[in-house]
């Protein structure tokens, strides 16, 4: 199974549904990148943040090597980490990071945060995380447009097709889009029922940036990082109206999570190394909600946002 592609503003395609590797552990990372090629998938969402990039390379190397896929199929996505945002550091990161993909060119990428960190050299540290070795948050003095001129000249030389932005608010967006030359292709944001961002993903789409949840399924993903306001609130997966939309499509929660985002443009990232639910997950596309039900899942939203720097202790008070 593949999934349908949605046009950017740079001119290429992207796939709507693709797998994020956030928190896929480096000896399976190669493994479940291969199977998820296999299955079908497309598109990677990686980050230096995420730390297997070399691994997510090696399974895409291997999924190329046996003729499955060729690297121009492939849509691959990476960030720029917070201790890289001062201009001068950009090009020489995105160039380890395309060395660990293996790869010469990234399809997407991305500013992870809007928060730029002091440097960290990565045979220092890497990847660097947000705090040094006593637990310090340590910031740069580098605004964002210097970082996305650095962005933009990655665009030029080859090194990124497209760039992008991420965790960003409307106002921030709103000030890039008076100076970028190479306007953002897309936004990524925490959205789901609980979060559902209208105004922002209104306005994002409005500009021409396709918007990329993550974080579909809500609070799961929180849980093992124990996020208080997570653990706390009730599964998406076990909701009344969740449940009962799923049963009537005869579909899974999980895909009634994704295909309320995809019905709307939304790109969906989510990760499983199960295989019945790889396939599920990217099952999301082809068959329809009806607009009603659309409504009232996005009804569900408490303005719950759970990937938030302060939940995990740190000071950055963006959100
Ligand atoms: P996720 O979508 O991967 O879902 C979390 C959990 O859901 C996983 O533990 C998985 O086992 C489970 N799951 C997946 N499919 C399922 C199914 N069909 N049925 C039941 N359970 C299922 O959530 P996420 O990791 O928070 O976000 C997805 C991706 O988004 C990340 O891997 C990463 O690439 C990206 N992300 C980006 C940022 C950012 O700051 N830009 C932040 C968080 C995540």
């Amino acid at each position: 199974m593949t999934t349908p592609t949605v046009k950017l503003n740079s001119g290429y395609d992207m796939p709507l549904v693709g797998f994020g590797l956030w928190k896929v552990n480096n000896d399976t990372c190669a493994d479940q990148v291969y199977e998820a090629i296999k299955q079908g998938y497309r598109l990677f969402d990686g980050a230096c943040d995420y730390g297997n990039e070399t691994e997510a390379g090696q399974g895409v190397a291997r999924a190329i090597s046996e003729g499955i896929v060729k690297r121009e199929e492939l849509f691959i996505v990476s960030k720029l980490w917070n201790s890289f945002h001062d201009p001068e550091r950009v090009e020489p990161i995105a160039r380890k990071q395309l060395a660990d993909w293996g790869v010469d060119y990234f399809d997407l990428y991305i500013v992870h945060f809007p928060i730029a960190l002091k440097y960290v050299d990565p045979s220092v540290r890497y990847p660097p995380s947000w705090t040094s070795e006593n637990g310090k948050l340590e910031f740069s003095n580098t605004p964002i447009q210097a970082t996305w001129q650095a962005m933009e000249a990655l665009v030029d030389a080859g090194l990124a097709r497209s760039i992008g932005i991420s965790n960003f608010s409307a106002q921030l967006v709103m000030d890039l889009l008076r100076y970028a030359r190479v306007r953002p292709a897309t936004l990524q944001i925490e959205h789901h029922p609980y979060l559902t961002q209208e105004r922002l993903v209104e306005y994002a789409q409005k500009e021409g940036l396709v918007v990329t949840a993550y974080s579909s399924f809500g609070p799961l993903s929180f849980l093992e990082l124990e996020v208080k306001n997570a653990v706390n609130s009730p599964p998406l997966f076990e909701h009344d109206l969740i449940k009962g939309i799923a049963e009537k499509h005869g579909r899974t929660p999980a895909q009634v999570l994704l295909r309320w985002a995809t019905q709307r443009g939304i790109a969906v990232i989510p990760k499983s190394n199960n295989p019945t639910r790889l396939q599920q997950n990217l099952d999301v596309t082809g068959w329809n909600l009806e607009e009603g039900d659309i409504q009232k899942i996005s009804e569900l939203d408490r303005g719950l946002r759970f990937n938030d720097p302060l939940g995990y202790g740190l000071y950055v008070p963006i959100f």
